[in-house]
């Protein structure tokens, strides 16, 4: 197989996130040059592609990570990393589109794969602010309340956990006046710190770390694959490919997500007396609404403020739905904490979700491209499938069987 169209660098965020320096990065690892060879070539260095790295090097397995720019500067930098273990459709939804059974396997995976996230990063001592917290995914209406607590009957029903709280312990907790909401614990953190001590693990058990590099040709070679970048080869036994959805280089796959962009706002830093006023306690909070809203505070006491997800446009339309959708959601949480008026908003940011049309994302082989392994597509919970991705991915490369592979196929 011969691949010949250059894997293009994606627009993976605009605006300045908190997470980032006002200076450039600093370069942390070489960019590929010469030749090298290695068991598992990861092309992307996003949170995806760290995960996967860092739980291939722990199983002995030797590794290089390629990435186009900086370790965790793509769409990883933008996250507001609420670490959910709630995949993005409810358990009715995934109930209703495969059946009982497999609904509640990918809830029980993905609460697992969160879990796994959280043990990691501890395990490994990685820096990057983890802290446990609630989240509350509430509602505005009385409908979707009834809908709210059918559905956490079921969750209960399927052996998962999550506590009704009613109008007055939601206002209590949040101030929110609402119907009602689900409680759950949860976690949030530093994205792009954990990323990055992510692939420090991985670099520390001897894989190959490159940045500044971007792979722009994939070639099938004996029973392996080459990777070419403009100065550099890598031969690998398989590559996996990171690089958050398909981009135009693997064209067949491309037509299966649909790009969209999601803002975040956030405030200034809260003071007490203003904190006091806005009565949002230390939890996480999201919607039902679709797109969702969503609310954290950072560990320097502002709120990241999200939501408002559109279809990807270009060029001056892009510009002007910044605009429009920073301002919406800015009247959006104003409605809904009017004492945020007096809080100024400090940076607002924009990002790339891939959507796959059933909001889980593709994990495995693909037939068209053998000894490739992809882990694409991740939406709002796009952490905490990157170590449901770490854990499939290495399952496959040892041979290990499992029916939970084929709920993330391609051909699901
Ligand atoms: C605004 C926003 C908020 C979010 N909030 C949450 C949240 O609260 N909770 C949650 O779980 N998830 C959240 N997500 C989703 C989560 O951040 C993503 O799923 C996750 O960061 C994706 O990581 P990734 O490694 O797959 O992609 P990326 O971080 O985008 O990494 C892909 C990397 O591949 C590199 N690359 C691309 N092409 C090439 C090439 N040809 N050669 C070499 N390198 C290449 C890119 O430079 C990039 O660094 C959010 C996302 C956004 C945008």
């Amino acid at each position: 197989m011969h691949h010949t169209r250059a894997m293009r660098k994606p627009v993976l965020r605009r605006g300045r996130t908190i997470w980032l320096g006002r200076k450039k990065p600093a370069a942390r690892y070489p960019v590929l040059r010469e030749h090298h060879e290695t068991d598992v070539a990861i092309v992307g260095g996003g949170m995806t592609g760290a995960m996967i790295a860092e739980a291939f090097t722990r199983d002995g397995v030797r590794v290089a990570v390629v990435e186009a720019a900086h370790i965790g500067h793509g769409s990883t930098a933008a996250s507001t990393a609420l670490l959910l273990r709630e995949p993005d459709y409810d358990l009715k939804a995934l109930s209703d589109r495969y059946g009982k059974r497999i609904g509640k396997r990918i809830w029980m995976l993905s609460q697992d794969a969160a879990r796994d996230f959280v043990d990691t990063l501890r395990r490994l001592k990685i820096a990057c602010d983890l802290t446990r917290r609630d989240s509350l995914y509430y509602t505005l209406d009385e409908d979707s309340a009834r809908e709210l607590q059918r559905e956490l009957k079921r969750r209960h029903k399927a052996g998962l956990t999550g506590r009704w709280l009613d109008p007055a312990a939601l206002l209590r907790a949040s101030g929110i006046h609402g119907t009602g909401a689900i409680r759950t614990s949860n976690a949030q953190l530093n994205p792009l710190q954990a990323c990055i001590g992510l692939v420090k693990a991985a670099a520390r058990r001897d894989a190959a770390i490159f940045e500044g590099s971007t792979i722009n040709q994939i070639r099938s070679i004996g029973d392996g694959v080459r990777l070419y970048s403009a100065n550099g080869t890598i031969d690998a036994k398989q590559v996996v490919i990171a690089t958050g959805y398909a981009t135009r280089y693997f064209r067949p796959l491309a037509g299966r997500f649909k790009l969209r962009h999601t803002y975040v706002l956030a405030t200034n830093r809260i003071n007490t007396r203003e904190r006091r006023r806005l009565r949002i306690g230390k939890v996480m909070l999201w919607d039902t609404a679709r797109p969702y809203h969503y609310v954290r505070w950072t560990s320097d006491r502002r709120l990241l403020l999200g939501g408002e997800d559109h279809p990807v446009k270009p060029g001056a339309r892009r510009a002007l739905q910044f605009a429009d959708a920073t301002r919406a959601l800015r009247e959006y949480f104003e409605g809904l904490f009017p004492a945020l008026g007096d809080v100024g908003i400090d940076t607002a940011w924009e990002g790339l979700f891939a959507m796959t049309p059933d909001s889980l994302p593709y994990i495995g082989p693909h037939r068209r491209y053998p000894r490739h392994a992809f882990a694409l597509g991740y939406g709002g919970n796009g952490m905490t499938f990157a170590a449901l991705a770490a854990r499939i991915l290495v399952e496959q490369w040892r041979g290990v069987a499992s029916p939970d592979h084929a709920l993330f196929a391609f051909n699901r």
